[in-house]
């Protein structure tokens, strides 16, 4: 596997909470000094852009990877699914046959109308849209390279998202 940044080169790594995956073991990334932020399916939203804009402004962070992954749990449900479970119930929900429900049903609360959870729909489109966004911030540096990737959670591999990586690129 080819390196993708140089030797102890600064970066900043938008990933998945996810416990199969393992920032330092990217393939391809292994060498480089990483700023990691994590949260559920590895979305960008104006928290994340706070730590980007940290990583880059005062640490000097020269590129932002975006990784996201195959059989991500957040393709496993939309905005409303999870509100009306969470209505129902606070509780841990069961995935069944017919996607999740709550074992227990009681103690919910209707405040999930407020939040935007970010379940992915279709991956790919998902790493398109979070370099876009990223890309577009006006707090984002048009120099700093942006690259989307798929991490393959049997093989590690990352696959590039081609169209991801053309929008993320500097502009000059
Ligand atoms: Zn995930």
């Amino acid at each position: 596997m080819m390196n993708l940044t140089k030797p102890d080169e600064k970066i900043a790594i938008l990933t998945c909470m996810d416990m199969r995956l393992d920032p330092k073991k990217f393939p391809g990334l292994e060498q480089s000094k990483a700023y990691v932020i994590r949260n559920a399916g590895g979305r960008a939203n104006e928290e994340t852009i706070r730590s980007l804009v940290v990583a880059h402004k005062f640490q000097g962070a020269k590129a932002i990877f975006v990784i996201q992954h195959t059989d991500c749990g957040m393709m496993n449900f939309t905005n409303d699914i999870l509100c009306d479970l969470l209505e129902e119930s606070l509780q841990t929900a069961v995935y069944g046959g017919n996607g999740w429900y709550n074992p227990v049903k009681e103690g919910g609360s209707r405040a999930g109308q407020y939040i935007n959870f970010q379940p992915i729909r279709n991956l790919e489109q998902s790493v398109i849209d979070d370099v876009t966004y990223i890309r577009n911030h006006p707090l984002i540096s048009k120099k700093i390279p942006i690259y989307g990737y798929i991490c393959d959670v049997k093989t590690g591999e990352l696959r590039p998202v081609q169209q991801a990586m053309q929008i993320g690129q500097v502009q000059e």
